[in-house]
C-alpha cells in the first residue's frame, strides 16, 4: 500500500521462489543419483606421470540445464542436502577407481570434495571407512579435499573427524589454499598432507609479481612442512613452467585437460603418455 513498506519487491520473490524450486530439485536429483561427476586428471612434476584425479559434481537441471557446481552446492548446503551430496560423491568416485584399477589404469589416488559442513556429522569418518571397504580400497588411495573455513573450526566433532580420518590414512588436503584465513600455525599442526594453490595466483603468474611471490612462498610452505603442493588452474605452458622451475609437486588444470566424463577419461588416460 501507499507509504509502506514493500519487504519483497517481485524480483526478490522471483529469486526466492526459483531457490526454492532449485533446492527441491536438487534435493530429488541427489536421492534419485541424476547428479554426475566430472573427472580431471593431476600431472606429478617429477615424472610427469597421474598423480592423481579430482571428481567433480555435474548437475543438469530438467528445464534450466546445467548449473554450476558454485551455484548447486551452497544451496546443498541450505536445504541440508549436502551430506547426502558428499556421500554420493564419494560411493561413485570410489566406485569409479576400484573399476579403473580393474580394468588396468595405473591411478595413484581419487580426490573428492567435501564441504566443510560435513565436517560437523559425527558419522563422516565412519562413512569414509564402509565407503572404502565396499570398495576394497585402502585410506592412501582416497584424498579429501576441505576448504580453509574448515580449518579455523576447531570443534570437537570436526577435529575428531579430521583426526580419525588421517589416522586411517586418507589424505587430507587444503583446498583453495591461500584464499582464506589459516594461520600456518593451524596448517602446521593438523594432520593436513596436500596444499592446493589457489586458481587465482596461477591465473596472474604470468603478469601479477605479487601472484608470483604469493605462489612462491605457498609452494615453499608446502615444501617444508613436508606436504605435496598441488596447482590448479593451470593454463598455459608459461604458467606450467614457472611451477615447475619451484618444483611444485602435481599441477592440474586446461593446459592438461578440462573435467571429463568417465568415458572420455577412459580415452585420455590410454593416449597420455606423460
Ligand atoms: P574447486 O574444488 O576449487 O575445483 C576447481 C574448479 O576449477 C573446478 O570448477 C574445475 O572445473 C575448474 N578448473 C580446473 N582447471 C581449470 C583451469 O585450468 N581453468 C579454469 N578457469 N578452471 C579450471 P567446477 O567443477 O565448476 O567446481 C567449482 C567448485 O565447486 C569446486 O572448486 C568445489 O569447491 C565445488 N565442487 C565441485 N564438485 C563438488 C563436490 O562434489 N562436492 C563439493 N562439496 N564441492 C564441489
Ligand atoms: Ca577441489
Ligand atoms: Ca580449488
Ligand atoms: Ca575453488
Amino acid at each position: 500500500w501507499r507509504g509502506g513498506y514493500h519487504f519483497f519487491s517481485p524480483a526478490i520473490n522471483a529469486l526466492n521462489k526459483d531457490r526454492l524450486l532449485l533446492g527441491a530439485a536438487l534435493r530429488e536429483a541427489i536421492a534419485a543419483e541424476t547428479l554426475n561427476l566430472v573427472f580431471q586428471p593431476q600431472i606429478e612434476w617429477e615424472t610427469g606421470g597421474l598423480y592423481g584425479v579430482e571428481a567433480l559434481a555435474r548437475w543438469s537441471h530438467p528445464e534450466y540445464g546445467p548449473i554450476a557446481p558454485d551455484r548447486f552446492i551452497p544451496v546443498a548446503e541450505q536445504i541440508g542436502a549436502i551430506e547426502a551430496l558428499g556421500a554420493w560423491a564419494l560411493r561413485t568416485a570410489s566406485a569409479q577407481l576400484a573399476q579403473w584399477r580393474r580394468d588396468g589404469h595405473v591411478i595413484p589416488a581419487m580426490s573428492v570434495n567435501i564441504s566443510a559442513q560435513h565436517f560437523r556429522d559425527a558419522g563422516f569418518a565412519q562413512l569414509v571407512a564402509d565407503v572404502l571397504a565396499e570398495n576394497a580400497l585402502k585410506p592412501a588411495d582416497l584424498t579429501i579435499e576441505i576448504t580453509e573455513s574448515l580449518m579455523l573450526e576447531e570443534t570437537a566433532t570436526v577435529v575428531g573427524n579430521i583426526e580419525a580420518l588421517a589416522e586411517m590414512g586418507v589424505t587430507l588436503s587444503m583446498d583453495d589454499f591461500g584464499t582464506g584465513y589459516s594461520s600456518l600455525s593451524l596448517i602446521a599442526r593438523l594432520p593436513v598432507k596436500e596444499l592446493k594453490v589457489d586458481r587465482a595466483f596461477i591465473d596472474r603468474l604470468e603478469s601479477d609479481a605479487s601472484a608470483q611471490a604469493v605462489a612462491t612462498a605457498v609452494i615453499c610452505i608446502g615444501q617444508s612442512l613436508n606436504m605435496s603442493v598441488v596447482a590448479e588452474g593451470v593454463e598455459t605452458l608459461g604458467q606450467r613452467r614457472f611451477l615447475e622451475a619451484l618444483g611444485c609437486h602435481a599441477q592440474q588444470g586446461y593446459f592438461y585437460s578440462r573435467p571429463m566424463a568417465a568415458a572420455d577419461f577412459e580415452d585420455w588416460i590410454l593416449n597420455y603418455s606423460g
